[in-house]
């Protein structure tokens, strides 16, 4: 065994779990690490706290003397619960976050040492943007970047640090990071959803997107993780042959959480609760060291931001307690990869779930809008939903028979199926009396009833309808949510406009009764939304050919999907409801696509690297001890020593042949990739990549696995899936 397999292992079986202080209840946590509603009613003067109400509910502007109020406050707060630093905290285009910190302390003029943070530094703050990705932006104006608090997911403090959630803008005005366009986005489906829901309530007046994210990821021991160079540069495995035992026990998903993971998941919770993340389910998932962290859902802002925290946290954490926590779509070929399932809502200022059926006939023709309007939006958006999740490891996921296939569609179960038949046989125009009286009893009155006992779940599909809400599956572990839930809020939005232009039309050229007018339009788009809505089994071969029929996307890699980014379909839909404008949108795209080539580029390099320098030297030291044998036999047996030595010849043989393959792999492969080099245009080198690099990672690991299988352990320099997976 390698000098570094041996040592990780030792190092790895010798750990204990670390002791987690669970004394204080999680209640009396919660949040305490967060400057929230609550903490800024009791801390601030009513005119600042008014102020910042505003800014959270309407998006108002907060003027700069408030600022200073409420940043003075704030940094009271920080300091007395001893934070040192602060930063703002915000989520460039990388999909990661970023921070930069500056201490309070500042010297004034005369020399004396004061705690300084204003509301200039609170509201406004410049940090070095020039190595962030602009995707052109940049280039094209020179832009610099500044980032600006954002009222409505409130400053937190993490280790001693105050973390101040922010935009990144250019001053030119273009968005820099994820956050800006989900903002807009969410403000789009709040006017457009209000405008519907008032059609059932006068009452309402906001409606918010909720999100509940669920985190799947592997806990793999520190030492052993670092011991993979694989996994060190790409976060995944690029080699490894499957253990003897995998998953088909599926003895993790039902067994009791391993010691150290549980108390590395109790650390992970507590450090929640301080900065008010709600977790409430932790479990093991299918794979061996595989688990899933879920909050109670939030405001889809506020939990866009929690999920992308939690993922700094979780890492942080992660090396508390020795682990290296991986949140790649597909770490191990061969074992489950991992998933975010995107679980979405629309809920008013007056509590009510528009995606949950009610207790009178009207409250649920009020669900079978919003029902129908979002898989219209859907249908009409399949493509840019697929290019909202696309990326290099994601890639991996979709399609791969554990996760839902790239083909976006529908799943709503055999009961809502029956009930949108129905309502697709509605008569034109204006209904007569009976059939509204027997629309209402007995279709749109019966779905309370029938939704409980709505238990078949496809999980074979990415967008489905789980009672009171959909659950957007294909999202990868490791994507920041805000791109999908932009999309999804914005496709979402744009549909709901049209339905109120279209009953408004049939109210006033018609005249019709409101009723009459929206059962008119939802038989409409129930027609047009048909070919979305799949009921089978999104893995079959007879899927990929039913929905190539539809006329559905099936794009299978990230240089095929992320096309929808940048199609005028696309720019039309954002611009129209202000949430990018094209060179947003296209800068976007480049980000996107130069990230796969990169990721690919990162991946081929890494692995042509092991392969030939672990690999093959440890092949040839096998092979040697085995030639020292046969030799060996040689002088023992004379010529008949070919009896004794056959099996270590046709070894010899065998080795000399995944030498040689893996030699001439990695060679194509490097000159696949100088070819891709060179090429300028960004989208074709992408595809390069796609087409002629990636395919080598498969035939080079194909032939790496089968040596792991033949040379002695002893000497193996890599730690192996078993290790990796199984020790805990
Ligand atoms: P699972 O999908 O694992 O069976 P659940 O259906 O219980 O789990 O819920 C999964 C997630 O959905 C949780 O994070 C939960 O908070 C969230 N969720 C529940 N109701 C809503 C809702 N109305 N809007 C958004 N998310 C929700
Ligand atoms: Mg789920």
């Amino acid at each position: 065994m390698s000098t570094l397999r041996f040592h990780s292992l030792k190092e790895s079986l010798k750990r204990e779990p670390l002791p987690v202080d669970e004394t204080d209840k999680r209640s009396s946590l919660f949040a305490s690490n967060v400057f929230n509603i609550e903490r800024m009613r009791h801390t601030l003067t009513k005119d600042a706290f008014k102020s910042v109400l505003a800014a959270v509910e309407k998006g108002s502007k907060i003027d700069r003397g408030i600022a200073d109020q409420i940043a003075a406050a704030m940094k009271d707060w920080a300091l007395a619960k001893g934070a040192t630093h602060y930063t703002h905290w915000f989520q460039p285009l990388t999909g990661a976050t970023a921070e930069k910190h500056d201490a309070f302390f500042e010297r004034t003029a005369e020399g004396r040492a004061i705690e300084k943070f204003g509301g200039g530094q609170l509201v406004q703050q410049e940090p070095d943007a020039s190595s962030f990705p602009s995707g052109g932006i940049r280039n094209t104006f020179e832009a610099r970047g500044y980032t600006a608090w954002d009222p409505s997911s409130p400053a937190f403090i993490f280790g001693t640090t105050l973390c101040i959630p922010t935009v990144f803008v250019a001053y030119t005005g273009e968005a820099l990071d994820n956050k800006t366009p989900l903002l807009k986005a969410l403000q789009a489906v709040d006017q457009a959803a209000v405008a519907v829901a008032r059609y059932f309530d006068k009452n309402v007046k906001k409606v918010n997107a909720s999100l509940g994210w669920e985190q799947e990821y592997f806990l793999i021991d520190l030492s052993l993780a670092m011991s993979r160079p694989d996994i060190v540069l790409a976060g995944r495995t690029l080699l490894g042959h499957s253990p003897a035992k995998g998953q088909q026990l599926d003895d993790h998903y039902f067994g009791s959480i391993p010691r150290r993971a549980l108390s590395f998941m109790r650390d992970l919770e507590n450090e929640c609760m301080l900065l008010g993340i709600p977790i409430k389910t932790r479990h093991n998932e299918v794979a061996p060291n595989q688990f899933e962290v879920a909050p109670i859902y939030d405001e889809a802002n506020l939990a866009v931001d929690h999920n992308s925290l939690i993922m700094d946290v979780m890492d942080k954490i992660g090396e508390r307690h020795y682990f290296k926590v991986l949140l790649h779509e597909k770490p191990f070929a061969g074992v489950n990869g991992s998933g975010k399932h995107n679980n979405w809502s629309l809920s008013t200022n007056t509590g009510i779930n528009l995606l949950s059926p009610g207790k009178t006939p009207m409250s649920n023709l009020q669900f079978l809008t919003f029902f129908v309007n979002t898989i219209k939006a859907v249908h009409d958006y399949e493509e840019l939903l697929r290019a909202s999740i696309a990326s290099a490891s994601n890639d991996h996921r979709l399609g791969a028979n554990e996760a839902p296939p790239a083909i976006i569609s529908v799943f709503i179960g055999e009961q809502l199926t029956k009930v949108l038949e129905e309502l697709e046989t509605v008569t034109k125009g204006k209904l007569s009396p009976k059939e509204k009286t027997e629309l209402k009893l007995n279709v749109v009155g019966k779905i309370p009833e029938i939704l409980l006992d709505n238990t078949d779940r496809n999980r074979t599909s990415p967008f489905a309808f789980t009672g009171n809400k959909f659950e957007f599956r294909a999202v990868g572990s490791s994507a920041n949510c805000a791109n999908p839930m932009t999309v999804l809020n914005s496709i979402v939005a744009k549909q709901l406009i049209s339905f109120k232009t279209e009953v408004d039309k049939l109210i006033k050229s018609k005249d019709m009764k409101k009723d009459d007018a929206i059962f008119n339009v939802i038989r409409e788009l129930i027609k047009q939304s048909k070919p979305i809505l799949f009921e089978g089994n999104g893995y079959s071969d007879t899927w990929k050919k039913e929905s190539r029929r539809r006329g559905l996307s099936n794009n299978q890699t990230t240089p095929e999907a992320l096309k929808a980014r940048i199609a005028k379909k696309t720019i039309d839909l954002f611009e129209e409801l202000d949430v990018m404008n094209r060179i947003e949108i296209k800068a976007r795209y480049e980000i996107e696509i130069e990230e796969y080539t990169l990721r690919l580029q990162i991946e081929s390099r890494v692995l042509g690297d092991i392969a030939r320098n672990h690999v093959i030297p440890t092949a040839v030291r096998y092979q040697n001890i085995l030639i020292e044998n046969v030799s060996g036999l040689k002088t023992i047996f004379g010529s008949e020593y070919t009896l004794q030595a056959a099996e270590q010849i046709e070894l010899i043989k065998d080795i000399s042949a995944g030498i040689s393959a893996i030699n001439s792999g990695v060679t194509n492969m490097i000159n696949a990739r100088k070819k891709a080099n060179k090429i300028e245009a960004i989208d074709k080198k992408a595809k390069a990549y796609c087409d002629s690099v990636k395919p080598f990672f498969e035939e080079i690991r194909y032939h790496c696995d089968k040596l792991e299988l033949l040379i002695d352990d002893e000497i193996w320099p890599l730690t192996k899936y078993r290790e990796l997976l199984f020790t805990r």
